[in-house]
């Protein structure tokens, strides 16, 4: 299998420069407790679907970062700093591996009552943009863990908190109205829905997007916006 290839933005005398690296799959499958040759499907999968997303570490939704610099952590011979190439060698006991990112554009013109305070005020971390044909949208960047029984067990996908700074967001933890049980992770799968062959590719376009979508409809007062459609 090839070795997958990611890159990291920067910014070098007004320049705007790339980091590339190859992704050091065994170190990352030894850090998640997955067997390599499952962990490469999984990178390969991301790269052709989500090719910017990068395989960083975290603690549930918060990415753990260089102790030197405050840079990223990312999979370039063993785990090290993307900014300053020191090596991670000291990651807490909880650390995953985990994939960072945004979500594809989200029209947010039909947003009437959250639409004028995202675009004045985007949460950080958040993007808004203007596109011929989509109108207003919204990134949400989002942050994907392996348990360390995966694949038996999902994936799983949290908001930053920030997310919920985004006006009309309710602040309880936990709520069946909205699907969401703490520290901002989503509730995606019903018992029975999560099959082993599924992983981060497949749950970010299969539930996670749409809950970005709903939890947004929601904030906006469509207080049904999770309700099964049958
Ligand atoms: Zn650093």
């Amino acid at each position: 299998m090839n070795a997958v290839q990611q890159q990291f933005p920067y910014r070098e005398n007004n320049e705007v420069k790339h980091r590339r690296w190859s992704v050091d799959v065994k170190a990352a499958a030894s850090l998640a407790g997955i067997n390599a040759e499952r962990f490469s499907v999984e990178l390969a999968d991301m790269a052709v679907h989500f090719p910017r997303w990068i395989l960083t570490v975290s603690q549930h939704h918060a990415l753990v970062r260089c102790q030197k610099c405050d840079g990223m952590v990312i999979f370039d011979r063993g785990a090290r700093c993307v900014a300053c190439d020191v090596k991670a060698s000291r990651l807490p006991g909880a650390a995953r591996p985990a994939w960072f990112g945004v979500m594809p554009p989200i029209g947010i013109d039909g947003l009437a009552r959250i639409k004028d305070g995202l675009l004045a005020r985007p949460p950080k971390g958040h993007v808004v943009g203007h596109r011929e044909g989509l109108g207003n949208y919204l990134l949400v960047p989002l942050v994907v863990t392996y348990p360390p029984q995966f694949p038996l067990s999902p994936v799983e996908v949290f908001y930053l908190p920030e997310f919920r700074t985004i006006p009309g967001m309710p602040q309880e933890e936990v709520s069946h109205a909205f699907h969401m049980v703490g520290h901002g992770k989503m509730s995606l799968f019903a018992a029975g829905e999560w099959i082993p062959e599924m992983g981060a590719r497949t749950t970010l376009q299969q539930r996670a997007y749409a809950h970005v979508v709903k939890f947004l409809n929601y904030a906006n007062g469509k207080r049904n916006a999770f309700a099964v459609v049958s």
